[in-house]
């Protein structure tokens, strides 16, 4: 059975994709991707030695040799233009995530791909970032929590005005709760768009843990006089406030 979070990126797989799972490790969703007619192809590429064994291991006790083919190499570039039209990438920060899609961008790697579903452990602001800047807009968000950690996982697809498929639309005003509150960009970026209006309880807890974080980080700067320290006090108050301000609008 697939972990939750598996499961949720899973989800995201549109019916009968070509499949790509970067960073596949066991090949656990590209397996489950085939199995559930969700892909009916799929490349499971791995860089590291050992996951890439545990890869094809994992897609020859399934008997999918002819349908998963794993390969071994660095991010896209074990992917020809055109192969595939769905990219999972998940379990890793989400700088790296997005270094991984920037290199494979421009190398011409995301030629033909309408879906990406990434789930970063970290760093998800960066990841949307990125997507923000390079024309892919989110269509879906989601965060749970598994072991106790949580993670997050987003959902993007190329932009198309005609459509009305645009980040301008994504990244808009937004109004939290009854109250008509609108939040900048930078805010959105960092809690997720999606997220930030489907709050759950995960969410909060997510959000009311950066805040202890943040207090930690406060008390630790309040024994320094340096000039920089008060800079930083003020940077980390506000980030406080504006956390504090938009979970206290939500339901
Ligand atoms: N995707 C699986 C999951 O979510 O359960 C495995 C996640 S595991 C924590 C991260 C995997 O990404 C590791 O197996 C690692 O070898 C692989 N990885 C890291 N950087 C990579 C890269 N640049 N290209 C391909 N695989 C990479």
């Amino acid at each position: 059975k697939l972990s939750d979070r598996l499961q949720q990126l899973l989800e995201q797989i549109p019916q009968g994709s070509r499949l790509a799972d970067i960073g596949s490790d066991h090949a656990l969703l590209p397996v489950a991707a085939v199995e559930s007619g969700k892909a009916v192809f799929a490349v499971a590429g791995e860089v590291n030695p050992g996951p890439f064994d545990a890869a094809c291991k994992g897609v020859a006790e399934a008997g999918l040799g002819k349908v998963i083919s794993v390969r071994r190499g660095d991010g896209l570039e074990v992917l020809e233009p055109g192969e595939v039209n769905c990219i999972t990438v998940a379990g890793m920060g989400g700088a790296l995530i997005a270094s991984i899609l920037d290199r494979g961008q421009s190398q011409g790697k995301l030629k033909d791909v309408t879906t990406l579903v990434l789930q970063p452990n970290v760093g998800e602001d960066i990841l949307r970032r990125w997507l923000l800047n390079n024309e892919w807009v989110l269509t879906a968000e989601s965060i749970l929590e598994e072991d106790g950690k949580l993670y997050e996982v987003l959902t993007a697809v190329p932009e198309d005005p005609g459509a009305g498929i645009t980040n301008a639309n994504v990244y808009r005003e937004v109004t939290l709760g009854d109250s008509a509150v609108v939040r900048g960009q930078d805010t959105l970026l960092q809690m997720g768009p999606f997220l930030i209006q489907a709050p759950n309880e995960v969410f909060f807890a997510k959000w009311q843990g950066e805040i202890q974080k943040l207090e930690g980080i406060l008390t630790s700067l309040s024994r320094s006089e340096l000039e920089s320290a008060e800079n930083k006090r003020k940077l980390i108050r506000d980030q406080i406030k504006e956390i504090t301000e938009v979970l206290q609008c939500l339901p």
